[in-house]
């Protein structure tokens, strides 16, 4: 009887496995895909709304299909990351980095580049090994490099994330705290990660100028980061009000469709070409 309750056990497991597991067929597609090096960077600028200077970029995947079309993140990034896909993603997309902008760094060592990991990343210590792989012998210093952590995700194993960002930040790697407000970590991951930079959410900065609750919500956390001695960044600002609220509040540093959206790698070259021609 045990025995027989076993194997029906089993075979229930393996009807699951299959109903569950993911197309194979479209997983080998995918897998093709990222062969051919369909997914490339973006690079949107981060702008000093001070000083009207370039500080960067954030670095942005896309997936840019044989036929032209281009796929946003959205799209292919949950399946990206259930897969585990993203390590592979994330590597070529850091390689790109290089032989693309690379150049344009060794040139302009102020520059910052960000890069998206997901909380898988902060799970496993071979995104230091990547890291210290792709940027330790290229022209982009570690100190020109932000990884960005988003606070929408849940981390696994907080003392393990809070190692990894130590080790990221004794090679120079600075780390910035993504989506804050919006997400599960809060002032934890604030507290316990070792932050070096908060990036406000474009929630708060959209109903910047026309609610006055969110004016609040920024003014503390611009004073939070400055108590903190963390940087702070904004995103999503589209208007030009928001850039005068925002210098009001002290913020210095925005990026949005305001300045530029995500753009391919000669374009984000060109542009910062002629702002620090000009
Ligand atoms: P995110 O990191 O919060 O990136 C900001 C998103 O806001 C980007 O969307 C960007 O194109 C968009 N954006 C920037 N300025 C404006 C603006 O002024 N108005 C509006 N409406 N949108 C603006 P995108 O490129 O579609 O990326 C979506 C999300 O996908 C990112 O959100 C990030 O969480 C994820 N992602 C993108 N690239 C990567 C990557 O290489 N690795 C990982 N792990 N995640 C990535
Ligand atoms: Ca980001
Ligand atoms: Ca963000
Ligand atoms: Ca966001």
């Amino acid at each position: 009887a045990t025995a027989s309750a076993g194997f029906a056990l089993l075979f229930i497991a393996i009807g699951i496995w299959i109903s569950w597991r993911p197309d194979s067929e479209a997983d080998d597609e995918f897998v093709a895909a990222i062969k051919r090096k369909e997914f490339i960077p973006y690079y949107q600028p981060v702008m000093d709304i001070e000083t009207g200077r370039l500080r960067g970029c954030e670095v942005l995947m896309r997936w840019r299909r044989l036929d032209g079309t281009m796929v946003s993140p959205g799209q292919f990034m949950p399946y990206a990351e259930t897969t585990g896909h993203i390590f592979e993603m994330t590597r070529l997309l850091m390689r790109q980095t290089v032989t693309e902008v690379g150049e344009l760094y060794s040139e302009n060592p102020d520059f910052k580049l960000s890069i998206n990991l997901f909380a898988g990343h902060f799970n496993d210590r071979r995104i230091i090994e990547d890291i210290k792989e792709i940027y330790g012998k290229s022209p982009i210093a570690y100190q020109q490099i932000v990884v960005e952590v988003t606070e929408r995700l849940p981390l696994q194993d907080l003392e393990l994330a809070r190692k990894l960002i130590a080790e990221m930040q004794a090679l120079g790697v600075r780390v910035a705290l993504d989506d804050v407000g919006t997400g599960h970590g809060g002032m934890a991951y604030l507290q316990k990660l070792g932050i070096d930079i908060i990036k406000i959410d474009k929630m708060f900065i959209d109903a910047l100028g026309t609610d006055d609750s969110s004016t609040t919500i920024v003014d503390s956390m611009v004073e939070l980061a400055d108590n903190l001695g963390m940087g702070i960044i904004a995103e999503g600002v589209e208007r030009m009000e928001q850039v005068e609220r925002l210098r009001e509040l002290g913020v210095t540093a925005a990026q949005g469709y305001l300045f530029a959206p995500p753009l391919p790698g000669k374009l984000y070259i060109d542009l910062a070409r002629a702002l620090s021609a000009g």
